[in-house]
């Protein structure tokens, strides 16, 4: 054990250079081409068969399990940046003018191909196989759910995964801390749609209309009450209507409304019940006041929810390498989504956090700024993480 995490340590200033070169080349979505390459051409020097194409431009690698077939232990990084014009004034910051590696997705890469190395270099006393899986679209339209439905989780079959986020994702967690929280970690991402159609006229005689902007007005009130009255108080959930349009002049009742929003559940009962009963209301509302309201409601990525068994198993790794004060218990999850869920949905394992973020005048640098930078000193101690965590998992199991 000591091993994998001198070797990390050792390995610090190559991580620093694969990060660096991919934060040049960041690209969005499902095509990643140069990014894939990139990962691509590391791997084979090692002389690792990668597997590519997955869901576009996914790879998958997986080392030993040939000594001892045993167990499979996934560690995923997302691969993808952001389409935001990069203002750091760092010396390898983004060549890609429009695209920025502004969620520190270059990082996670960087730390991922260290503990692929790493392991490589440890093949022959792996309990196991180490799949290494680096997935794009994180970001959007999500990477995750495509690679495992084009068999990503299989041959050879994974047993358990784990994954990080670099940065100030939590504020509970500072620089070259970890922050776990087993149990459901981060929230559902939805959004949905309501169209309001009434029936238009004059502004002077609405009682020869019926009016779609009124019936918004109440559609918005009303909607809040499915949070207060309707979900357990201890189990929070968000409906934010974040666009409304309707009407083109101040005399005309228009005919039609239409509003989008955003709904965050941290449990799929709760997320379940809500958008069921968010299309019941609206459409009831609209008939009590003679319109036609209609929802349509687009689930997007689940709830994270983390293992409690194997968060407690890497929480007990992460003690042994930084030192159990270091390891910090969650009070509370992130609003925030992550298709990182999706994995965890399939196989038990980990989501934690490293707290890495670049400090400025006292205040970490916000995630999708312009101007977000992760603190490279860290970057030894995920990579530690990742691939000590594999290590000792196949040897316990
Ligand atoms: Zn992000
Ligand atoms: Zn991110």
């Amino acid at each position: 054990m000591d091993a994998v995490v001198e070797m990390a340590r050792n390995m610090h200033s190559q991580i620093v250079k694969w990060r660096r070169d991919l934060h040049r080349i960041p690209e969005v979505g499902l095509q990643l081409p140069h990014t894939s390459r990139y990962l691509t051409e590391q791997l084979n020097q090692w002389g690792l068969a990668v597997q590519t194409g997955i869901a576009e431009s996914g790879l998958a690698v997986t080392v030993g399990g040939d000594a001892d077939p045993g167990k499979t232990i996934a560690i995923r990084a997302d691969m993808d940046g952001l389409p935001l014009q990069e203002q750091t004034g760092l010396e390898y910051a983004s060549e890609h003018p429009g695209y920025m590696h502004a969620c520190g997705h270059d990082a996670h890469m960087a730390m991922a191909l260290g503990a692929a190395r790493i392991l490589s270099q440890l093949d022959s006393e792996l309990a196991g196989g180490v799949k290494v899986i680096f997935q794009p679209a994180e970001e959007g339209p999500g990477g995750a759910e495509p690679m495992i439905a084009e068999g990503v989780l299989k041959d050879p079959d994974v047993d358990a995964i784990v994954a990080l986020h670099i940065g100030a994702v939590s504020d509970e967690v500072a620089n070259g801390e970890v922050g776990i929280l087993p149990g459901s970690a981060m929230a559902s991402s939805d959004s949905f749609s309501i169209r309001v159609q009434g029936k238009g006229g004059h502004g002077a005689l609405p009682h020869t209309s019926v009016d779609p902007i009124a019936v918004s007005a109440s559609v918005i009130q009303e909607i809040q009450s499915l949070i207060s009255r309707e979900l357990s108080p201890v189990r929070p959930g968000v409906l934010s209507v974040c666009q409304i349009q309707g009407g083109t002049a101040n005399n005309i009742i228009p005919h039609e409304v239409e509003m989008k929003g955003t709904a965050r559940f941290l449990h799929e009962q709760q997320r379940d019940k809500i958008s069921r009963r968010l299309i019941e209301l609206v459409e009831q509302l609209g008939k009590a006041r003679g319109a036609e309201v209609t929802c349509e409601y687009n689930r997007g990525y689940p709830v994270l929810v983390n293992d409690p068994e194997f968060t407690d198993f890497f929480a007990g790794c992460a003690g042994e390498i930084l030192g159990d004060d270091k390891v910090i218990t969650l009070n509370e999850p992130i609003m925030g989504s992550e298709d990182m869920a999706y994995f965890l949905r399939c196989v038990p394992g980990t989501f934690f956090f490293l707290g890495g973020a670049r400090i400025r005048d006292g205040e970490p640098i916000p995630h999708h700024h312009p101007k977000f930078d992760i603190d490279e000193e860290v970057l030894w101690l995920g990579t530690a993480l990742l691939a000590a965590t594999a290590f000792w998992w196949l040897q316990k199991s």
